[in-house]
């Protein structure tokens, strides 16, 4: 009765008009809002469904018959999917600030309405929440949480260099308290159901199963009793707390240098975002929107935010391309070498549900990486991602062998054993015999010639290059190595197989050092040469740090090992000549047994895996030179790698500039705030660099300036095109 009433006149109203959304009856009075973005695989908040869900709540609003809606809920009609976010694409399109808070000001209204409206509002979030879905759920009276492990929510604005700037910095804080707010807001990350609970973010969390039927039955039975929620809202000595000003203060001032000390001053959204709550404290609603949209609007513009968004976007489509419409489904994996590498990506194969086999010639490394499989997973059952009956599952599905039985149906082997070429050749040779035909062969190599193991094989384009970065499991980044005989459909294999497992591809060329190390090692090369001419290690270090690389060159060394750094800087000698510098220091570092972190000595001492200072007889041995100041530094070890970035691109390594910026940010740390190694090039110039290069090659440096950088400062062109 209630619902045909309800259904007939939104008939009569044009479901059409509701563009993404569509409202629904329900017996009991309640207004069910349903959101499915047409053609897209997340509903986003953009400038077709904020204006059709303003349509929404006209239409509400015109009802003649004031008993409807007794409350509204909005759900997602996606699978475990909620909204996420505003459509950051859109925020390129605007022209300038005051468009940009303009936008921002008419979302700001929107949701200031939903938060005013005369019934009871309930977020129904089945899924991820992020940004401007969660400022959508924040404005509305209620939130309930699905238990689904997809589930997130959070406002990730300030990793693109912005805050959220539809209502979000003055609810949030209202809503859990300062402290908790400022955390999230200053660090973006997301919560999962039970963590957002705990600090009375959302109301309640059900089961994931029938989940929309659930949280109507909630919000029903919240009708008949609506007492029965209790708002905890933050506990009250932090709710006295904050009302105190001078410990408010304190609070705020805190987190502002905490932002400096971690930032080094370099990201203007988290200082903004500490500006903004000391300034509308207590403040009304519409001063505290007002300033928090001009700050956002004024972020949107800023090189830093503009960087970021530019690297987000392009991981949002390496998620999508290459297409891999070709790829075959893997099921089960066989992983050769239980090593620092292999152990670790037989874990991350099992936590995506691949079974893994894993082997290597001794007991120890296959015990070791067990133990170490275990403890990753305890964590996740620690924070509740994993049950412990499926902890168990997944440590079941990897097998520990010593010997090259149960393969035979492989989907797909991947070898991470030694660094030695025929041993891995023999390796490969010896499971074409064992394997299905349709197995796809890769390659953790970091140096040795995809092409060359593929060399004998009955079928040599199985063997593609599937490069992850130390430590495996939080690295982003997969190099995968084309061969100029791969075929497209082992190519492609590895492709989905990397974004199965969370990480990003960029498709790289056969070539010595593939990319990213071939772009390092020149940068890491130069930082050593500088300390023998003298200049000390921590200057150089500090250097780096301070245009925020996560650490300095001399301790990403001693991190990697010298003796394996080593290693890969006599391959790419070996291939590219004498462009890199001699390793003399390393040489003999190395053979006074000083290998880094793992020998608590490199250029750094370390007492238990602690850094206790420089080694000493480094600065000792070496003459001193005139000091460089900082940004000379920094020019010499980024000008050799932009060189060698350009030489790079010349032969075709990866196609494009965004390719290299990518994966220098993914797989190096360089600073995503610069928007990559060659968008920071850009804005110094290549007649800069190519000047200084050129200068120092009279000075004896090894190489010159590259064809393409002289031809770039020549015509006065950039690498982008923009
Ligand atoms: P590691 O020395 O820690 O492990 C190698 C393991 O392979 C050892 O446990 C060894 O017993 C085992 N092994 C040797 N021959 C084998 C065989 N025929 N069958 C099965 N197991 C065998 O080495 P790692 O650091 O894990 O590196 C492995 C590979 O990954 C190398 O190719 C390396 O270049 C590459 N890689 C290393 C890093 C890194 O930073 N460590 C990063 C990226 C890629």
């Amino acid at each position: 009765m209630v619902s045909l009433a309800f259904r007939e006149r939104e008939e009569e109203l044009g479901r059409s008009d509701y563009g993404p959304f569509r409202l629904e009856g329900h017996p009991s009075g309640i207004a069910l809002l349903w959101f499915d973005d047409p053609g897209r695989k997340v509903n986003l908040l953009d400038s077709e469904s904020l204006p059709a869900l303003r349509r929404v709540l006209e239409a509400l609003r015109q009802r003649s018959d004031s008993a409807y809606p007794r409350a509204l809920v909005l759900l997602s009609a996606k699978e475990e999917q909620f909204i996420a976010g505003a459509d950051v694409a859109e925020f390129d399109g605007l022209e300038d600030p005051s468009e940009a808070g303009a936008k921002a000001r008419e979302a700001q209204q929107l949701f200031e309405e939903i938060s005013h409206l005369p019934y009871v509002t309930v977020a129904a979030i089945n899924g991820p929440c992020l940004g401007g879905g969660t400022e959508l759920a924040l404005a509305m009276r209620y939130r309930v949480a699905s238990n689904s492990r997809k589930f997130t929510i959070g406002l990730p604005e300030v990793q693109l260099g912005i805050l959220p700037g539809f209502g979000g910095t003055q609810r949030l804080p209202r809503l859990i308290g300062l402290v908790p707010a400022l955390d999230l807001l200053l660090t973006g990350r997301s919560l999962d159901s039970r963590r957002a609970y705990r600090i009375g973010l959302v109301d309640a969390v059900l089961p994931h199963e029938r989940f929309s039927e659930r949280a109507v039955q909630w919000t029903e039975a919240l009708l008949q009793d609506l007492p029965a929620v209790k708002r905890r809202g933050p506990p009250l000595p932090m709710r006295i707390m904050e009302t105190v000003a001078p410990i408010r203060n304190r609070i705020l001032s805190q987190a502002r240098s905490n932002v400096l000390r971690q930032t080094g001053g370099h990201y203007p959204a988290p200082l903004e975002i500490v500006r903004v709550l000391r300034a509308t404290w207590g403040a009304s609603s519409e001063t505290g929107l007002e300033v928090e949209r001009e700050a956002v609007a004024k972020l949107l513009f800023t090189p830093e935010s503009k960087n970021l968004r530019r690297i987000f976007a392009l991981r949002e489509e390496a998620k999508r391309k290459p297409e891999t419409a070709r790829a075959r489904e893997v099921a089960h994996v066989a992983v050769m070498g239980a090593g620092a590498m292999g152990g670790e990506i037989a874990y991350l194969f099992s936590s995506r549900n691949v079974r893994a086999r894993l082997r290597d010639l001794k007991p120890e490394p296959l015990l070791r990486s067990l133990a170490h499989a275990r403890s990753l997973f305890e964590r996740e059952v620690s924070r509740g991602r994993l049950t412990k009956a499926e902890m168990e599952q997944a440590l079941a599905r990897i097998e520990p062998s010593l010997d090259l039985s149960g393969l035979k149906s492989a989907d797909l082997a991947l070898e991470a054993v030694v660094e030695d070429l025929p041993v891995k050749q023999a390796l490969f040779r010896e499971l074409e015999g064992l394997v299905p035909e349709r197995c796809v062969f890769a390659t953790n190599t970091s140096s040795l010639s995809v092409r060359a193991m593929a060399k004998g094989l009955r079928n040599p384009g199985r063997v593609v290059g599937m490069h992850f970065f130390n430590p495996a499991t939080r690295m982003p980044l997969v190099e995968v190595i084309r061969t100029d005989i791969s075929d497209a459909a082992a190519l492609e294999t590895v492709i989905a197989l990397t974004r199965r497992l969370g990480k990003t591809p960029v498709l790289v060329a056969d070539a010595p050092g593939f990319l990213v190390n071939r772009v390092l090692m020149p940068y890491l090369g130069e930082a050593v040469a500088l300390v023998e001419r003298g200049q000390p290690v921590r200057a150089v270090d500090h250097a780096l740090r301070d245009f925020g690389m996560p650490v300095g060159p001399l301790e990403l060394l001693d991190e990697i090992g010298l003796d394996v750094a080593r290693k890969v800087a006599h391959v790419l000698r070996d291939a590219y000549g004498d462009r890199l510098p001699p390793t003399t220091l390393i040489d003999r570092l190395v053979a006074a047994g000083e290998l880094g972190k793992k020998s608590e000595l490199g250029f750094y001492r370390y007492e238990a895996g602690r850094r206790k200072g420089v080694n000493q007889e480094i600065e000792a041995s070496v003459p001193p030179e005139g000091p460089l100041t900082p940004p000379q530094i920094v020019d010499r070890l980024l000008d050799v790698m932009v060189n060698e970035a350009a030489m790079a691109l010349e032969e075709h390594v990866v196609p494009r500039p965004e390719d290299v910026d990518l994966a220098m940010v993914l797989g190096t740390g360089f600073p995503p705030f610069r928007g990559g190694l060659l968008r920071h090039a850009d804005t110094v110039g290549a007649g800069a660099i190519v000047e200084r290069l050129a200068r120092r090659q009279q000075e004896g440096a090894p190489v010159g300036p590259s064809g393409r950088l002289q031809q770039m400062a020549l015509s006065g062109r950039t690498f982008y095109k923009e």
